[in-house]
């Protein structure tokens, strides 16, 4: 059912259809594929690492390749990525989500990224943020635990920690972005998941990062459902703030790689684009902001129940 190519494990898009009860077709002959059906759909294109579900940009761990007239996806963003988005979700059974951990990026000495010109500091408003979350979450009915409640670092490898002492079932980190090439050309949002294990990150596109590729790390236990918070956050925040989509991305940030439940990293926008800063150091954006990533978290919840549901 497996083909290598190039070293890498690779499935057919029919396949792929197969089992996710959908239908696979050349949208543009020899270059780009849809698989569809219910209303969903995932858009692949041939050697090319972009690929879009729903609509949604998402950036793949490695480009689809043709092989013998057919266009092959790799089992890994077929199974642990791309397929759990659209309801694939192989064997892994999702816990319910009860318990939320929020996790403010950076504190204390860490600013996080800065706008200098305005006088910004990434740190308050990812606190900011958390704080506003909390508050939707806890009305909502979720427990919620904090890794920061004040100005102060964190080592990162305690945030995760925090999360597990307390039984999270889902950890969220949110931050804020920059850019040093056209600052003022880049804005919108991105979410992150763990990189799976023997894929390189969405930034290494030399794919320098060998040894850490061939790494098992605790947070791909849940790369299955850390997918699926990612796109139903994703889909949310773009919805609600009608920003551009910066994607949904692979990184081996500390605090995904060692969480124990599923967990994203959100980028709620840049502070190096002097008109999105300004946007950010508005309370109204961050309530905005909160309510499209507490409305992501529900949606993410109500889809793990649902899968439980039908086990
Ligand atoms: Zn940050």
């Amino acid at each position: 059912m497996y083909v290598e190519i190039r070293g890498v494990e690779y499935l057919s898009v029919t396949e792929l259809a197969r089992r996710a009860e959908m239908k696979a077709v050349w949208v543009q002959s020899g270059r780009r594929v849809r698989i569809a059906g219910d209303g969903r759909y995932i858009e692949l294109e041939v050697d090319s690492r972009e690929a879009s579900v729903d609509g949604l940009r998402v950036f793949l761990g490695e480009p689809p390749r043709m092989y013998k007239r057919t266009l092959y996806l790799s089992k890994i963003d077929a199974e642990r990525y791309v397929g759990p988005m659209v309801g694939e979700y192989g064997r892994s059974t999702p816990q319910p989500v009860k318990v939320v951990a929020l996790d403010a990026g950076h504190g204390g000495r860490d600013t996080g990224k800065v706008n200098a010109r305005m006088k910004l500091f990434e740190k308050t408003f990812t606190l900011d943020v958390v704080f506003r979350l909390k508050k939707l979450l806890e009305a909502q009915g979720f427990r919620v635990v904090l890794t920061r409640t004040e100005d102060k670092y964190i080592e990162l490898p305690d945030r995760p920690a925090i999360a597990a002492k307390h039984g999270a079932d889902l950890f969220v980190s949110v931050h804020f972005n920059s850019v040093e090439a056209s600052p003022q050309r880049v804005t919108g949002i991105e979410v992150f998941t763990m990189t799976p294990q023997y894929q390189f990150s969405t930034d290494d596109y030399k794919r320098e990062g060998t040894d850490q590729a061939r790494q098992l790390n605790p947070g791909n236990v849940h790369d299955v459902w850390s997918s699926v918070a990612a796109f139903q956050l994703q889909r949310r925040l773009l919805a609600d703030l009608k920003t551009s989509d910066r994607g949904i991305k692979h990184q081996r940030y500390a605090v995904l790689r060692l969480a124990e439940c599923p967990a994203v990293l959100v980028e709620g926008g840049y502070l190096s684009n002097d008109a999105e800063a300004k946007k950010i150091a508005s309370p109204a954006y961050r309530q905005d902001l909160a309510e499209g990533i507490a409305s992501g978290i529900r949606a993410y919840a109500s889809t793990v129940a649902q899968a439980r549901r039908s086990k």
